[in-house]
Order: structure tokens, then C-alpha cells, then sequence
């Protein structure tokens, strides 16, 4: 076999398909200037989000009033529905900045997104609940274990354990659920099953993976998810955010932290900075919740397969490539996960052969070499602009909040496994910021990968959680 061709030469790309490469470029590249400007515009939404009057950003108060002391301790369960997967997660925190956890992991069933039955999703997870508790606990408990719920979606909260959905995000659409306080749903099938649990917090992603890693490294910044959906969490001092004005407990000082959670993937609903292609707009029209999660739509993974997908079958179209294949396939929606654009990224071969295997097995397409560099030159177009674009929140908090440097606590599964968008999203803040060339670990903001937010963060969230809830606080 022959060696990596990342770069892969295109001199044996016929001039027909070239042009179509070309007005990908064109179309999906963003400059050092752009992104600059998408950045200063994200600050005024950013601070809009806060004011009492709202924006586009919903920029939610997530109850966590203080930063962890490490000293937190004891046994805590953690669920974390997250776009794809549910775990549930046992916590030890070892109350010297240290824990141990133990999962198990039940992939959420396709058609639960939509299922018209809302029961569905609760039931499903207090059954994964119960059967966790039973294999851990197999001589029950003495008192009822402390849970987080780690819900990434947006939920407003007037307090900790509490979690009213706003909307839908990553494809997911049941009925009878948004505009409700999930707590009580999830409590509902717990109380049902008798299980020894005692819900004390409703936490995003975002916000865990911040605590998470501030209780591990005091110099984390952000809480930011690179994964089936996009968003970041920081602290906010209380005085900053109007919003709050009036709903605080007498005990939080004005210079209290609050974390936030920005739900920044509703970005630029208003469609007035991002570059959005024809691609984007389609997908957007095309979703359950149009309008919606602009930002979002075009740089986290439950899309970039379906970029890919729209793009390839427009040259399809074009009569450029595929002819007389049986499309069958390409043509069903969302057929291609992330995987797919970051497999044939990874394809080391001078002439695509996984590519050529992917597509055949999974696609039923016979495609030529020309073909798969098209198509490879497109998952690397795709995945570098989603890379440069979302980091524009980081930049924009970081700007916002005065810090000049700092951890930025990064998880999700395109952050850990899309090839490349790790160095990507670090050019991309040089671009913002114009640092000087450098190896990434060298910037002033560094990317790290969190520590797991949405277990280890949630417990040490529900043991904050419970102090207060015991001194009578809320
Ligand atoms: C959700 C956020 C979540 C993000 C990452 C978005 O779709 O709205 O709540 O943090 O995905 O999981
Ligand atoms: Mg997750």
C-alpha cells in the first residue's frame, strides 16, 4: 500500500470536476477577517442573551453559584442524555480533587427521537436506571443516592433542579415536552420503580464539563461541546447579568460565579453574519425546528454528514459525478453520520481505497479515483470550516470576559475524533487574535480535553447541590 496522501495530489482530477472543487473552496472557506467579524457580532448577541429583554442567545443561569474546592466527596450518580448515547455514570469523588466512575452506556433507539410518545424517553432511561442500580448496588443502599441529570439541551431554570426545555436541538423531536419542567417527568418513572435516587440537579453538558474540569484545573475558562450539537458555559459574575435582577437568593453576592450556559448554537438566527450556504439553508428548511440553531446546523456533527450528502448529490445532479449509479441510498437524509466525512478524511491512501470501501459497502456506490478526491476534498472543506466557525463563541466569551489567556475544557465527539479539527479550531483563534505562528499548545488560549462533564461534572454539581439543598438554600 502506498504512503499518506493527505494532501492528495488532484493532477489526475479531470478540469470539469476541478471547477466544482474550486467553487466548494470558495464557498466553504472562511477568512482571518470573517471570523473576526462573526466574532464581534457574537459578543453583542452574547450580551444581549444576558439583558433582560433577551436575544437570540438564550445564555441560561445554571444555579451553580460557586466554583468547586475539590474537597467535594462521597457517592453521587450521573445520567447524561446526550445527542446519541444515555449513561449512566457512578461518581466517586474522592474529596481531594481526584474520582473514580463507573458506566454503563445504552444507545438511544433512532426512533426515540421522535417517538410521539413522550413517556418513551423517561421510561427509557429510569429502566437503564434501575438496571445500573441493581448490578451496582446489589445489597441496596442506606440512603438514597444523590443524581444529576445532565440534559444537553436548552432548559431554563429558576433554580438548580429544574430544567424547563425550550426547544428541541440535534434532530430530536417529542411531543408535550418543550415549554415543561423534565424533573418531575424523570422523577415520575423513578418514583414508579422505587429506586433509591433523589434527583438534586438538572445540568447541561456544557456547565458539568466547566466544573468538571475547574475541579481538576483552576484555570479553566470555558466548558465547551464539539459534538453531535455545539455550545460552551462560563462564569458570569452575578452583577454582570441584568436578567437576574430580583430572582437571586439573598445569600449570592454580586461578585458570586455563575455559570452559564450560552446555548450559543442558536447563534445567528437572525441570519445576519454566517456564511451560510445553500447546503445550510436546505438542511435548516428541511429540519424539524427551522430558524432554529443556525450556528449549530452548520458546524456540529449531527450535520456535517449531511452537508456532504447535499454537496455530493449536487454534482450528482450537475451530471459531474456518480452517473449511473443507484442513488437509492445517497438520497435518504442524514444516511451519513460524522463518521463518514471523518473516515475519508482519515484515508491514508493515495488512491482512496477505504474511501472506495465505504462508499461501496455502505452506500452501494462504485465511485473513480477523480470521484473520491472530489468527495474527500469536501469532508476536508467541511470539517475545516465547522472547526474555524465554532470557535468564534470562545473567542467572543474570552473577549467578553477581559481574560487574556486560560484552558478552554473542550469534549465532544468532533473534538475527539473528527482528524484535524484540533489544530483547525487553534489556527482559527490565531486567525482571531493574531497570534504569532506556533505550535497550539504554545497560544495563549489552550484547547484542552475536558474531563467527563457530564458524569464526574454532574456529581460534583449534585454535591454542591445537595449542600445547599440541606442548609435550606435554593
Ligand atoms: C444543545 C446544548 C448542548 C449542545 C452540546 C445543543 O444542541 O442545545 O444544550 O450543550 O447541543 O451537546
Ligand atoms: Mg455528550
Amino acid at each position: 500500500k502506498k504512503p499518506p496522501a493527505r494532501k492528495g495530489s488532484m493532477a489526475d482530477v479531470p478540469s470539469k470536476l476541478l471547477n466544482e472543487v474550486k467553487e466548494f473552496e470558495e464557498m466553504f472557506s472562511v477568512s482571518a477577517e470573517k471570523l473576526q467579524e462573526v466574532t464581534k457580532h457574537f459578543i453583542t448577541e452574547l450580551n444581549q442573551g444576558l439583558s433582560p429583554e433577551g436575544g437570540n442567545i438564550p445564555m441560561i443561569p445554571g444555579w451553580v453559584v460557586e466554583c468547586p474546592t475539590g474537597k467535594e466527596k462521597g457517592d453521587f450518580l450521573a445520567i447524561d442524555l446526550g445527542g446519541t448515547n444515555l449513561r449512566v455514570v457512578l461518581v466517586k469523588l474522592g474529596g481531594d480533587r481526584t474520582f473514580d466512575t463507573t458506566q454503563s452506556k445504552y444507545k438511544i433507539p433512532d426512533a426515540m427521537r421522535t417517538t410521539k410518545n413522550p413517556d418513551e424517553l423517561f421510561v427509557f432511561i429510569a429502566e437503564s436506571l434501575k438496571s445500573f442500580v441493581e448490578e451496582q448496588f446489589p445489597h441496596g443502599v442506606s440512603e438514597p443516592i444523590p443524581l444529576g441529570f445532565t440534559f444537553s439541551f436548552p432548559a431554563s431554570q429558576d433554580r438548580i433542579n429544574q430544567g424547563i426545555l425550550q426547544t428541541w436541538t440535534k434532530g430530536f423531536d417529542i411531543p408535550n415536552i418543550e415549554g415543561h419542567d423534565v424533573v418531575p417527568m424523570l422523577v415520575k418513572e423513578i418514583t414508579k420503580r422505587n429506586l433509591p435516587i433523589q434527583v438534586v440537579a438538572l445540568i447541561n453538558d456544557t456547565t458539568g464539563t466547566l466544573v468538571a474540569s475547574s475541579y481538576t484545573d483552576g484555570d479553566t475558562k470555558m466548558g465547551v461541546i464539539f459534538g453531535t450539537g455545539v455550545n460552551g458555559a462560563y462564569y458570569e459574575e452575578v452583577a454582570n447579568i441584568p436578567k437576574l435582577k430580583g430572582k437571586l437568593a439573598d445569600d449570592i453576592p454580586a461578585t458570586a460565579p455563575m455559570a452559564i450556559n450560552c446555548e450559543y448554537g442558536s447563534f445567528d438566527n437572525e441570519h445576519k453574519i454566517l456564511p451560510r450556504t445553500k447546503y445550510d439553508i436546505a438542511i435548516d428548511e428541511a429540519s424539524p425546528r427551522p430558524g432554529q440553531q443556525t450556528f449549530e446546523k452548520m458546524s456540529s456533527g449531527y450535520y456535517l454528514g449531511e452537508i456532504l450528502r447535499l454537496a455530493i448529490l449536487d454534482v450528482y445532479e450537475k451530471g459531474c459525478i456518480l452517473c449511473d449509479q443507484d442513488m437509492t441510498k445517497l438520497n435518504t437524509p442524514y444516511i451519513m453520520d460524522t463518521s463518514f466525512p471523518s473516515r475519508i478524511e482519515n484515508d491514508p491512501f493515495e488512491n482512496l481505497e477505504d474511501t472506495d470501501e465505504i462508499l461501496q459497502n455502505e452506500l452501494g456506490i462504485n465511485t473513480t479515483v477523480p470521484e473520491r478526491k472530489l468527495i474527500r476534498r469536501l469532508c476536508e472543506l467541511i470539517g475545516l470550516r465547522a472547526a474555524r466557525l465554532s470557535v468564534t463563541g470562545i473567542a467572543a466569551v474570552f473577549e467578553k470576559r477581559g481574560y487574556k489567556s486560560g484552558s478552554v475544557a473542550c469534549d465532544g465527539s468532533v473534538f475527539n475524533r473528527y482528524p484535524g479539527f484540533q489544530e483547525h479550531a487553534a489556527q482559527a483563534l490565531r486567525d482571531i487574535f493574531g497570534w504569532e505562528h506556533g505550535p497550539a499548545s504554545s497560544y495563549p488560549i489552550v484547547l484542552t480535553a475536558a474531563e467527563d462533564g457530564s458524569g464526574a461534572g454532574a456529581a460534583v454539581i449534585a454535591a454542591l447541590s445537595k449542600k445547599r439543598l440541606e442548609a435550606g438554600k435554593s
